[in-house]
């Protein structure tokens, strides 16, 4: 049987509802595509009719080919990846090809062939292609059923100038948009389960994300900047991720303890926290900020809390999980592979100084007058210039900047 090129074709679907917009969305998803499949065999991707191909190197072997297809999945932007081959644009080697596209999509029970051809020069209709290369699977397939609707496999056949693609073996991807076509934010991120689950989704949906961490340093040890830099690893990891800066609150935290009242103590340092990640977004040029914070999940998170702290800055607040149950934060983060990660314990700035009752309805002209004996700008200032920035992406990139 001929030998041909193993491709991998990666869907998207969002991405094609952009009207003028589609080839940047493209271009965008090939680069960062390009970048973050750089441990993988892939010669080049190139952009077809709606879909990207990866050109797999000669030799590549099956295994190789789906490892590459499930780490393609996790990248934001990819509706679904399948993993194929390139032929001839030859009748004959489009059934050839099916055969060895659908045996490597086994075990299954249902099939159909879905053929497109992108230019009407290539003289077999898709409709006939369908029934010539659904009989000669058929006739290798016996005990498998040809099933029009929702059948097991789909065999996709895409003819387009110079070539075709054949592929039947496809993965759900996480779908959304790709990194960077979203503007850019700022992620609040401790080494907690929730704000790396809420970066992520951001990422998928297309935001470039900073990350701006906030240790207890000098008065804690600065075990959560490690914590928090393996979490940014794991981000990284799908380009979900640009650079986190870290920032010691230790020093002003050790102030407001001691000059606040109790009950208005987390209030005024989650404030500080918005206040120094607004600073690091004006530099950044980020469009928002973004919390791991949910409705009622703890003392600070109350409607009259959010709305004080929301009422220190300017930019807007975005809660990506605020109505999503703990319980399913957490298998997201198992998904994402931060869940491990994040439950390590490493005292960071939450833990530092807690009162012991909390305010949990905090009105804002307490909170302001509380403030007021502060500080604070010159306090943000500080903190700002004295942040220290890790950049992820050792490799050159067009993902992370
Ligand atoms: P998480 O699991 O994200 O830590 P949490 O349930 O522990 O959240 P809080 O501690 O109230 O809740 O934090 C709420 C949000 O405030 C976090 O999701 C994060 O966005 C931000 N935040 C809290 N602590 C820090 C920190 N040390 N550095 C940066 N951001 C923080
Ligand atoms: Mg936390």
């Amino acid at each position: 049987m001929a030998d041909y090129q193993r491709v991998l074709l990666v869907h998207y679907h969002e991405i094609g509802l952009k009207g003028h917009n589609r080839s940047t969305f493209e271009k965008r998803l090939q680069r960062n595509l390009e970048t973050l499949l750089d441990a993988y065999p892939i010669a080049a991707i190139h952009r077809i009719s709606g879909r990207l191909v990866a050109f797999l190197r000669e030799g590549t072997d099956a295994q190789t080919a789906l490892d590459c297809a499930s780490f393609a999945a996790r990248v934001p932007g990819v509706a679904r990846v399948s993993t194929g081959y390139k032929t001839p644009r030859e009748i004959g080697d489009i059934e050839q090809a099916a055969l060895l596209a659908l045996a490597d999509a086994l075990p299954f029970e249902t099939f159909k062939v879905q053929a497109r051809r992108a230019h009407t020069d290539f003289p077999i209709c898709s409709m006939d292609m369908n029934r010539r290369v659904g009989a000669v699977l058929c006739k290798a397939f016996p005990d498998k059923a040809v099933k029009m609707k929702e059948p097991d496999v789909q065999v996709g056949v895409e003819v387009v100038q110079n070539a075709a693609y054949v592929y039947a073996f496809s993965m759900r991807g996480i779908g959304g948009l790709p990194v960077g076509a979203s503007g850019k934010v700022c992620c609040l991120l401790s080494s907690g389960i929730d704000s790396p689950v809420a970066t992520w989704r951001m990422a998928r949906r297309g935001a470039r994300c900073i990350g701006v961490h906030f240790s207890g340093r000098p008065e804690t040890s600065d075990a959560s900047e490690y914590l928090v830099r393996d979490i940014g690893d794991v981000l990284d990891r799908t380009g979900c991720i640009s650079k986190i800066y870290t920032i010691a609150l230790g020093s002003c935290q050790r102030e407001i303890s001691l000059y606040a009242p109790p009950p208005l103590r987390v209030i005024l340092y989650r404030r500080l926290m918005m206040k120094a990640a607004q600073a690091i977004s004006v530099r950044e040029g980020c469009g928002a900020l973004v919390t791991g914070e949910s409705l009622g999940q703890v003392a600070s998170q109350t409607l009259d809390n959010i709305r004080c702290t929301d009422a220190a800055v300017d930019l807007p607040v975005f809660r990506p999980l605020i109505g999503t149950d703990k319980q399913d934060i957490i298998e997201e983060a198992q998904r994402l592979g931060t869940f491990e990660l994040s439950t390590q314990d490493a005292p960071d700035c939450c833990t530092l100084f807690m009162p012991r009752a909390p305010e949990t309805h905090a009105k804002l002209p307490a909170v302001l007058e509380a403030e007021a004996r502060f500080p604070v700008d010159e306090w943000v200032r500080e903190l700002a210039e004295s942040a220290d920035v890790h950049v992820f992406g050792a490799r050159k990139d067009a993902v992370r900047r």
